[in-house]
């Protein structure tokens, strides 16, 4: 970590490990699957391919740089860098946490875009769409994301589970925990043998979108 220093590289480090460790801990991977990475800079720092997420300490921080050249490290960078770096060089934003949660990941096998049974859908941007499938850790499947995220801050990833980005990690991360809990609500409300769940509408979810804005505590 010498050549790049500072505490914010270092802290932005201790969140990347916290977030993943949280997202196995949580159920949201098994093993090593899934990634998260942060900006800090011009910085990209990324969990290493392949590793336990309880084997990273303080001194294993892996970063690149926006082309994703690496610039901090020894290990190899995750396999899905091209997805990370997309969305930092198509958004503003500062983190992106990608998962293999079972139920979005479900639902990601059955439909095109998940129907509104919840407002929830509004703190991802709108109705979350799918990704058409492409191979992990492919150009395909980083442009497929792209246009999945359009207006969107999280959408699911065909056959293989989400992704979702945000200003912090911690909104990135809640994203993803909300994105799995709206997929388990569609999978649960639609399972039941002739009866079929009530949508909202596109101009419902709309207005939930204007009410959010002064959603919890001022400032
Ligand atoms: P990495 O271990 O290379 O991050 O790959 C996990 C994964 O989820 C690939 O899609
Ligand atoms: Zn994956």
């Amino acid at each position: 970590m010498s050549d790049m220093g500072g505490d914010a590289i270092e802290q932005a480090w201790d969140g990347v490990v916290a977030t993943a460790r949280r997202t196995a801990a949580e159920g949201l991977v098994v093993g090593t699957s899934g990634n998260v990475s942060a900006r800090v800079g011009d910085v990209v720092l990324v969990t290493p391919s392949g590793v336990p997420y309880d084997r990273l300490g303080p001194g294993d921080a892996v970063g690149v740089d926006l082309e994703g050249r690496q610039v901090l490290g020894e290990m190899v960078p995750t396999s899905e860098l091209p997805l990370h770096l997309a969305v930092y060089r198509a958004s503003d934003a500062m983190a992106v946490v990608h998962t293999h949660a079972v139920h979005a990941t479900a639902v990601s096998t059955l439909v095109p875009e998940i129907p509104l049974v919840h407002y929830a859908a509004a703190m991802l941007g709108g109705p979350v769409r799918t990704a058409p499938y492409a191979r992990y850790g492919t150009r395909e499947l980083a442009d497929n994301m792209l246009a999945a995220l359009r207006d969107r801050t999280g959408c699911l990833l065909q056959n293989h589970g989400t992704v979702t980005y945000g200003n912090t990690l911690d909104e990135a991360y809640d994203r993803t925990a909300q994105l799995e809990w709206m997929c388990r609500l569609w999978l649960t409300a639609s399972s039941v043998p002739g009866l079929r769940p009530s949508l909202l509408t596109p101009a419902q979810l709309r207005d939930v979108q204007e009410a959010l804005k002064g959603y919890g505590q001022p400032g």
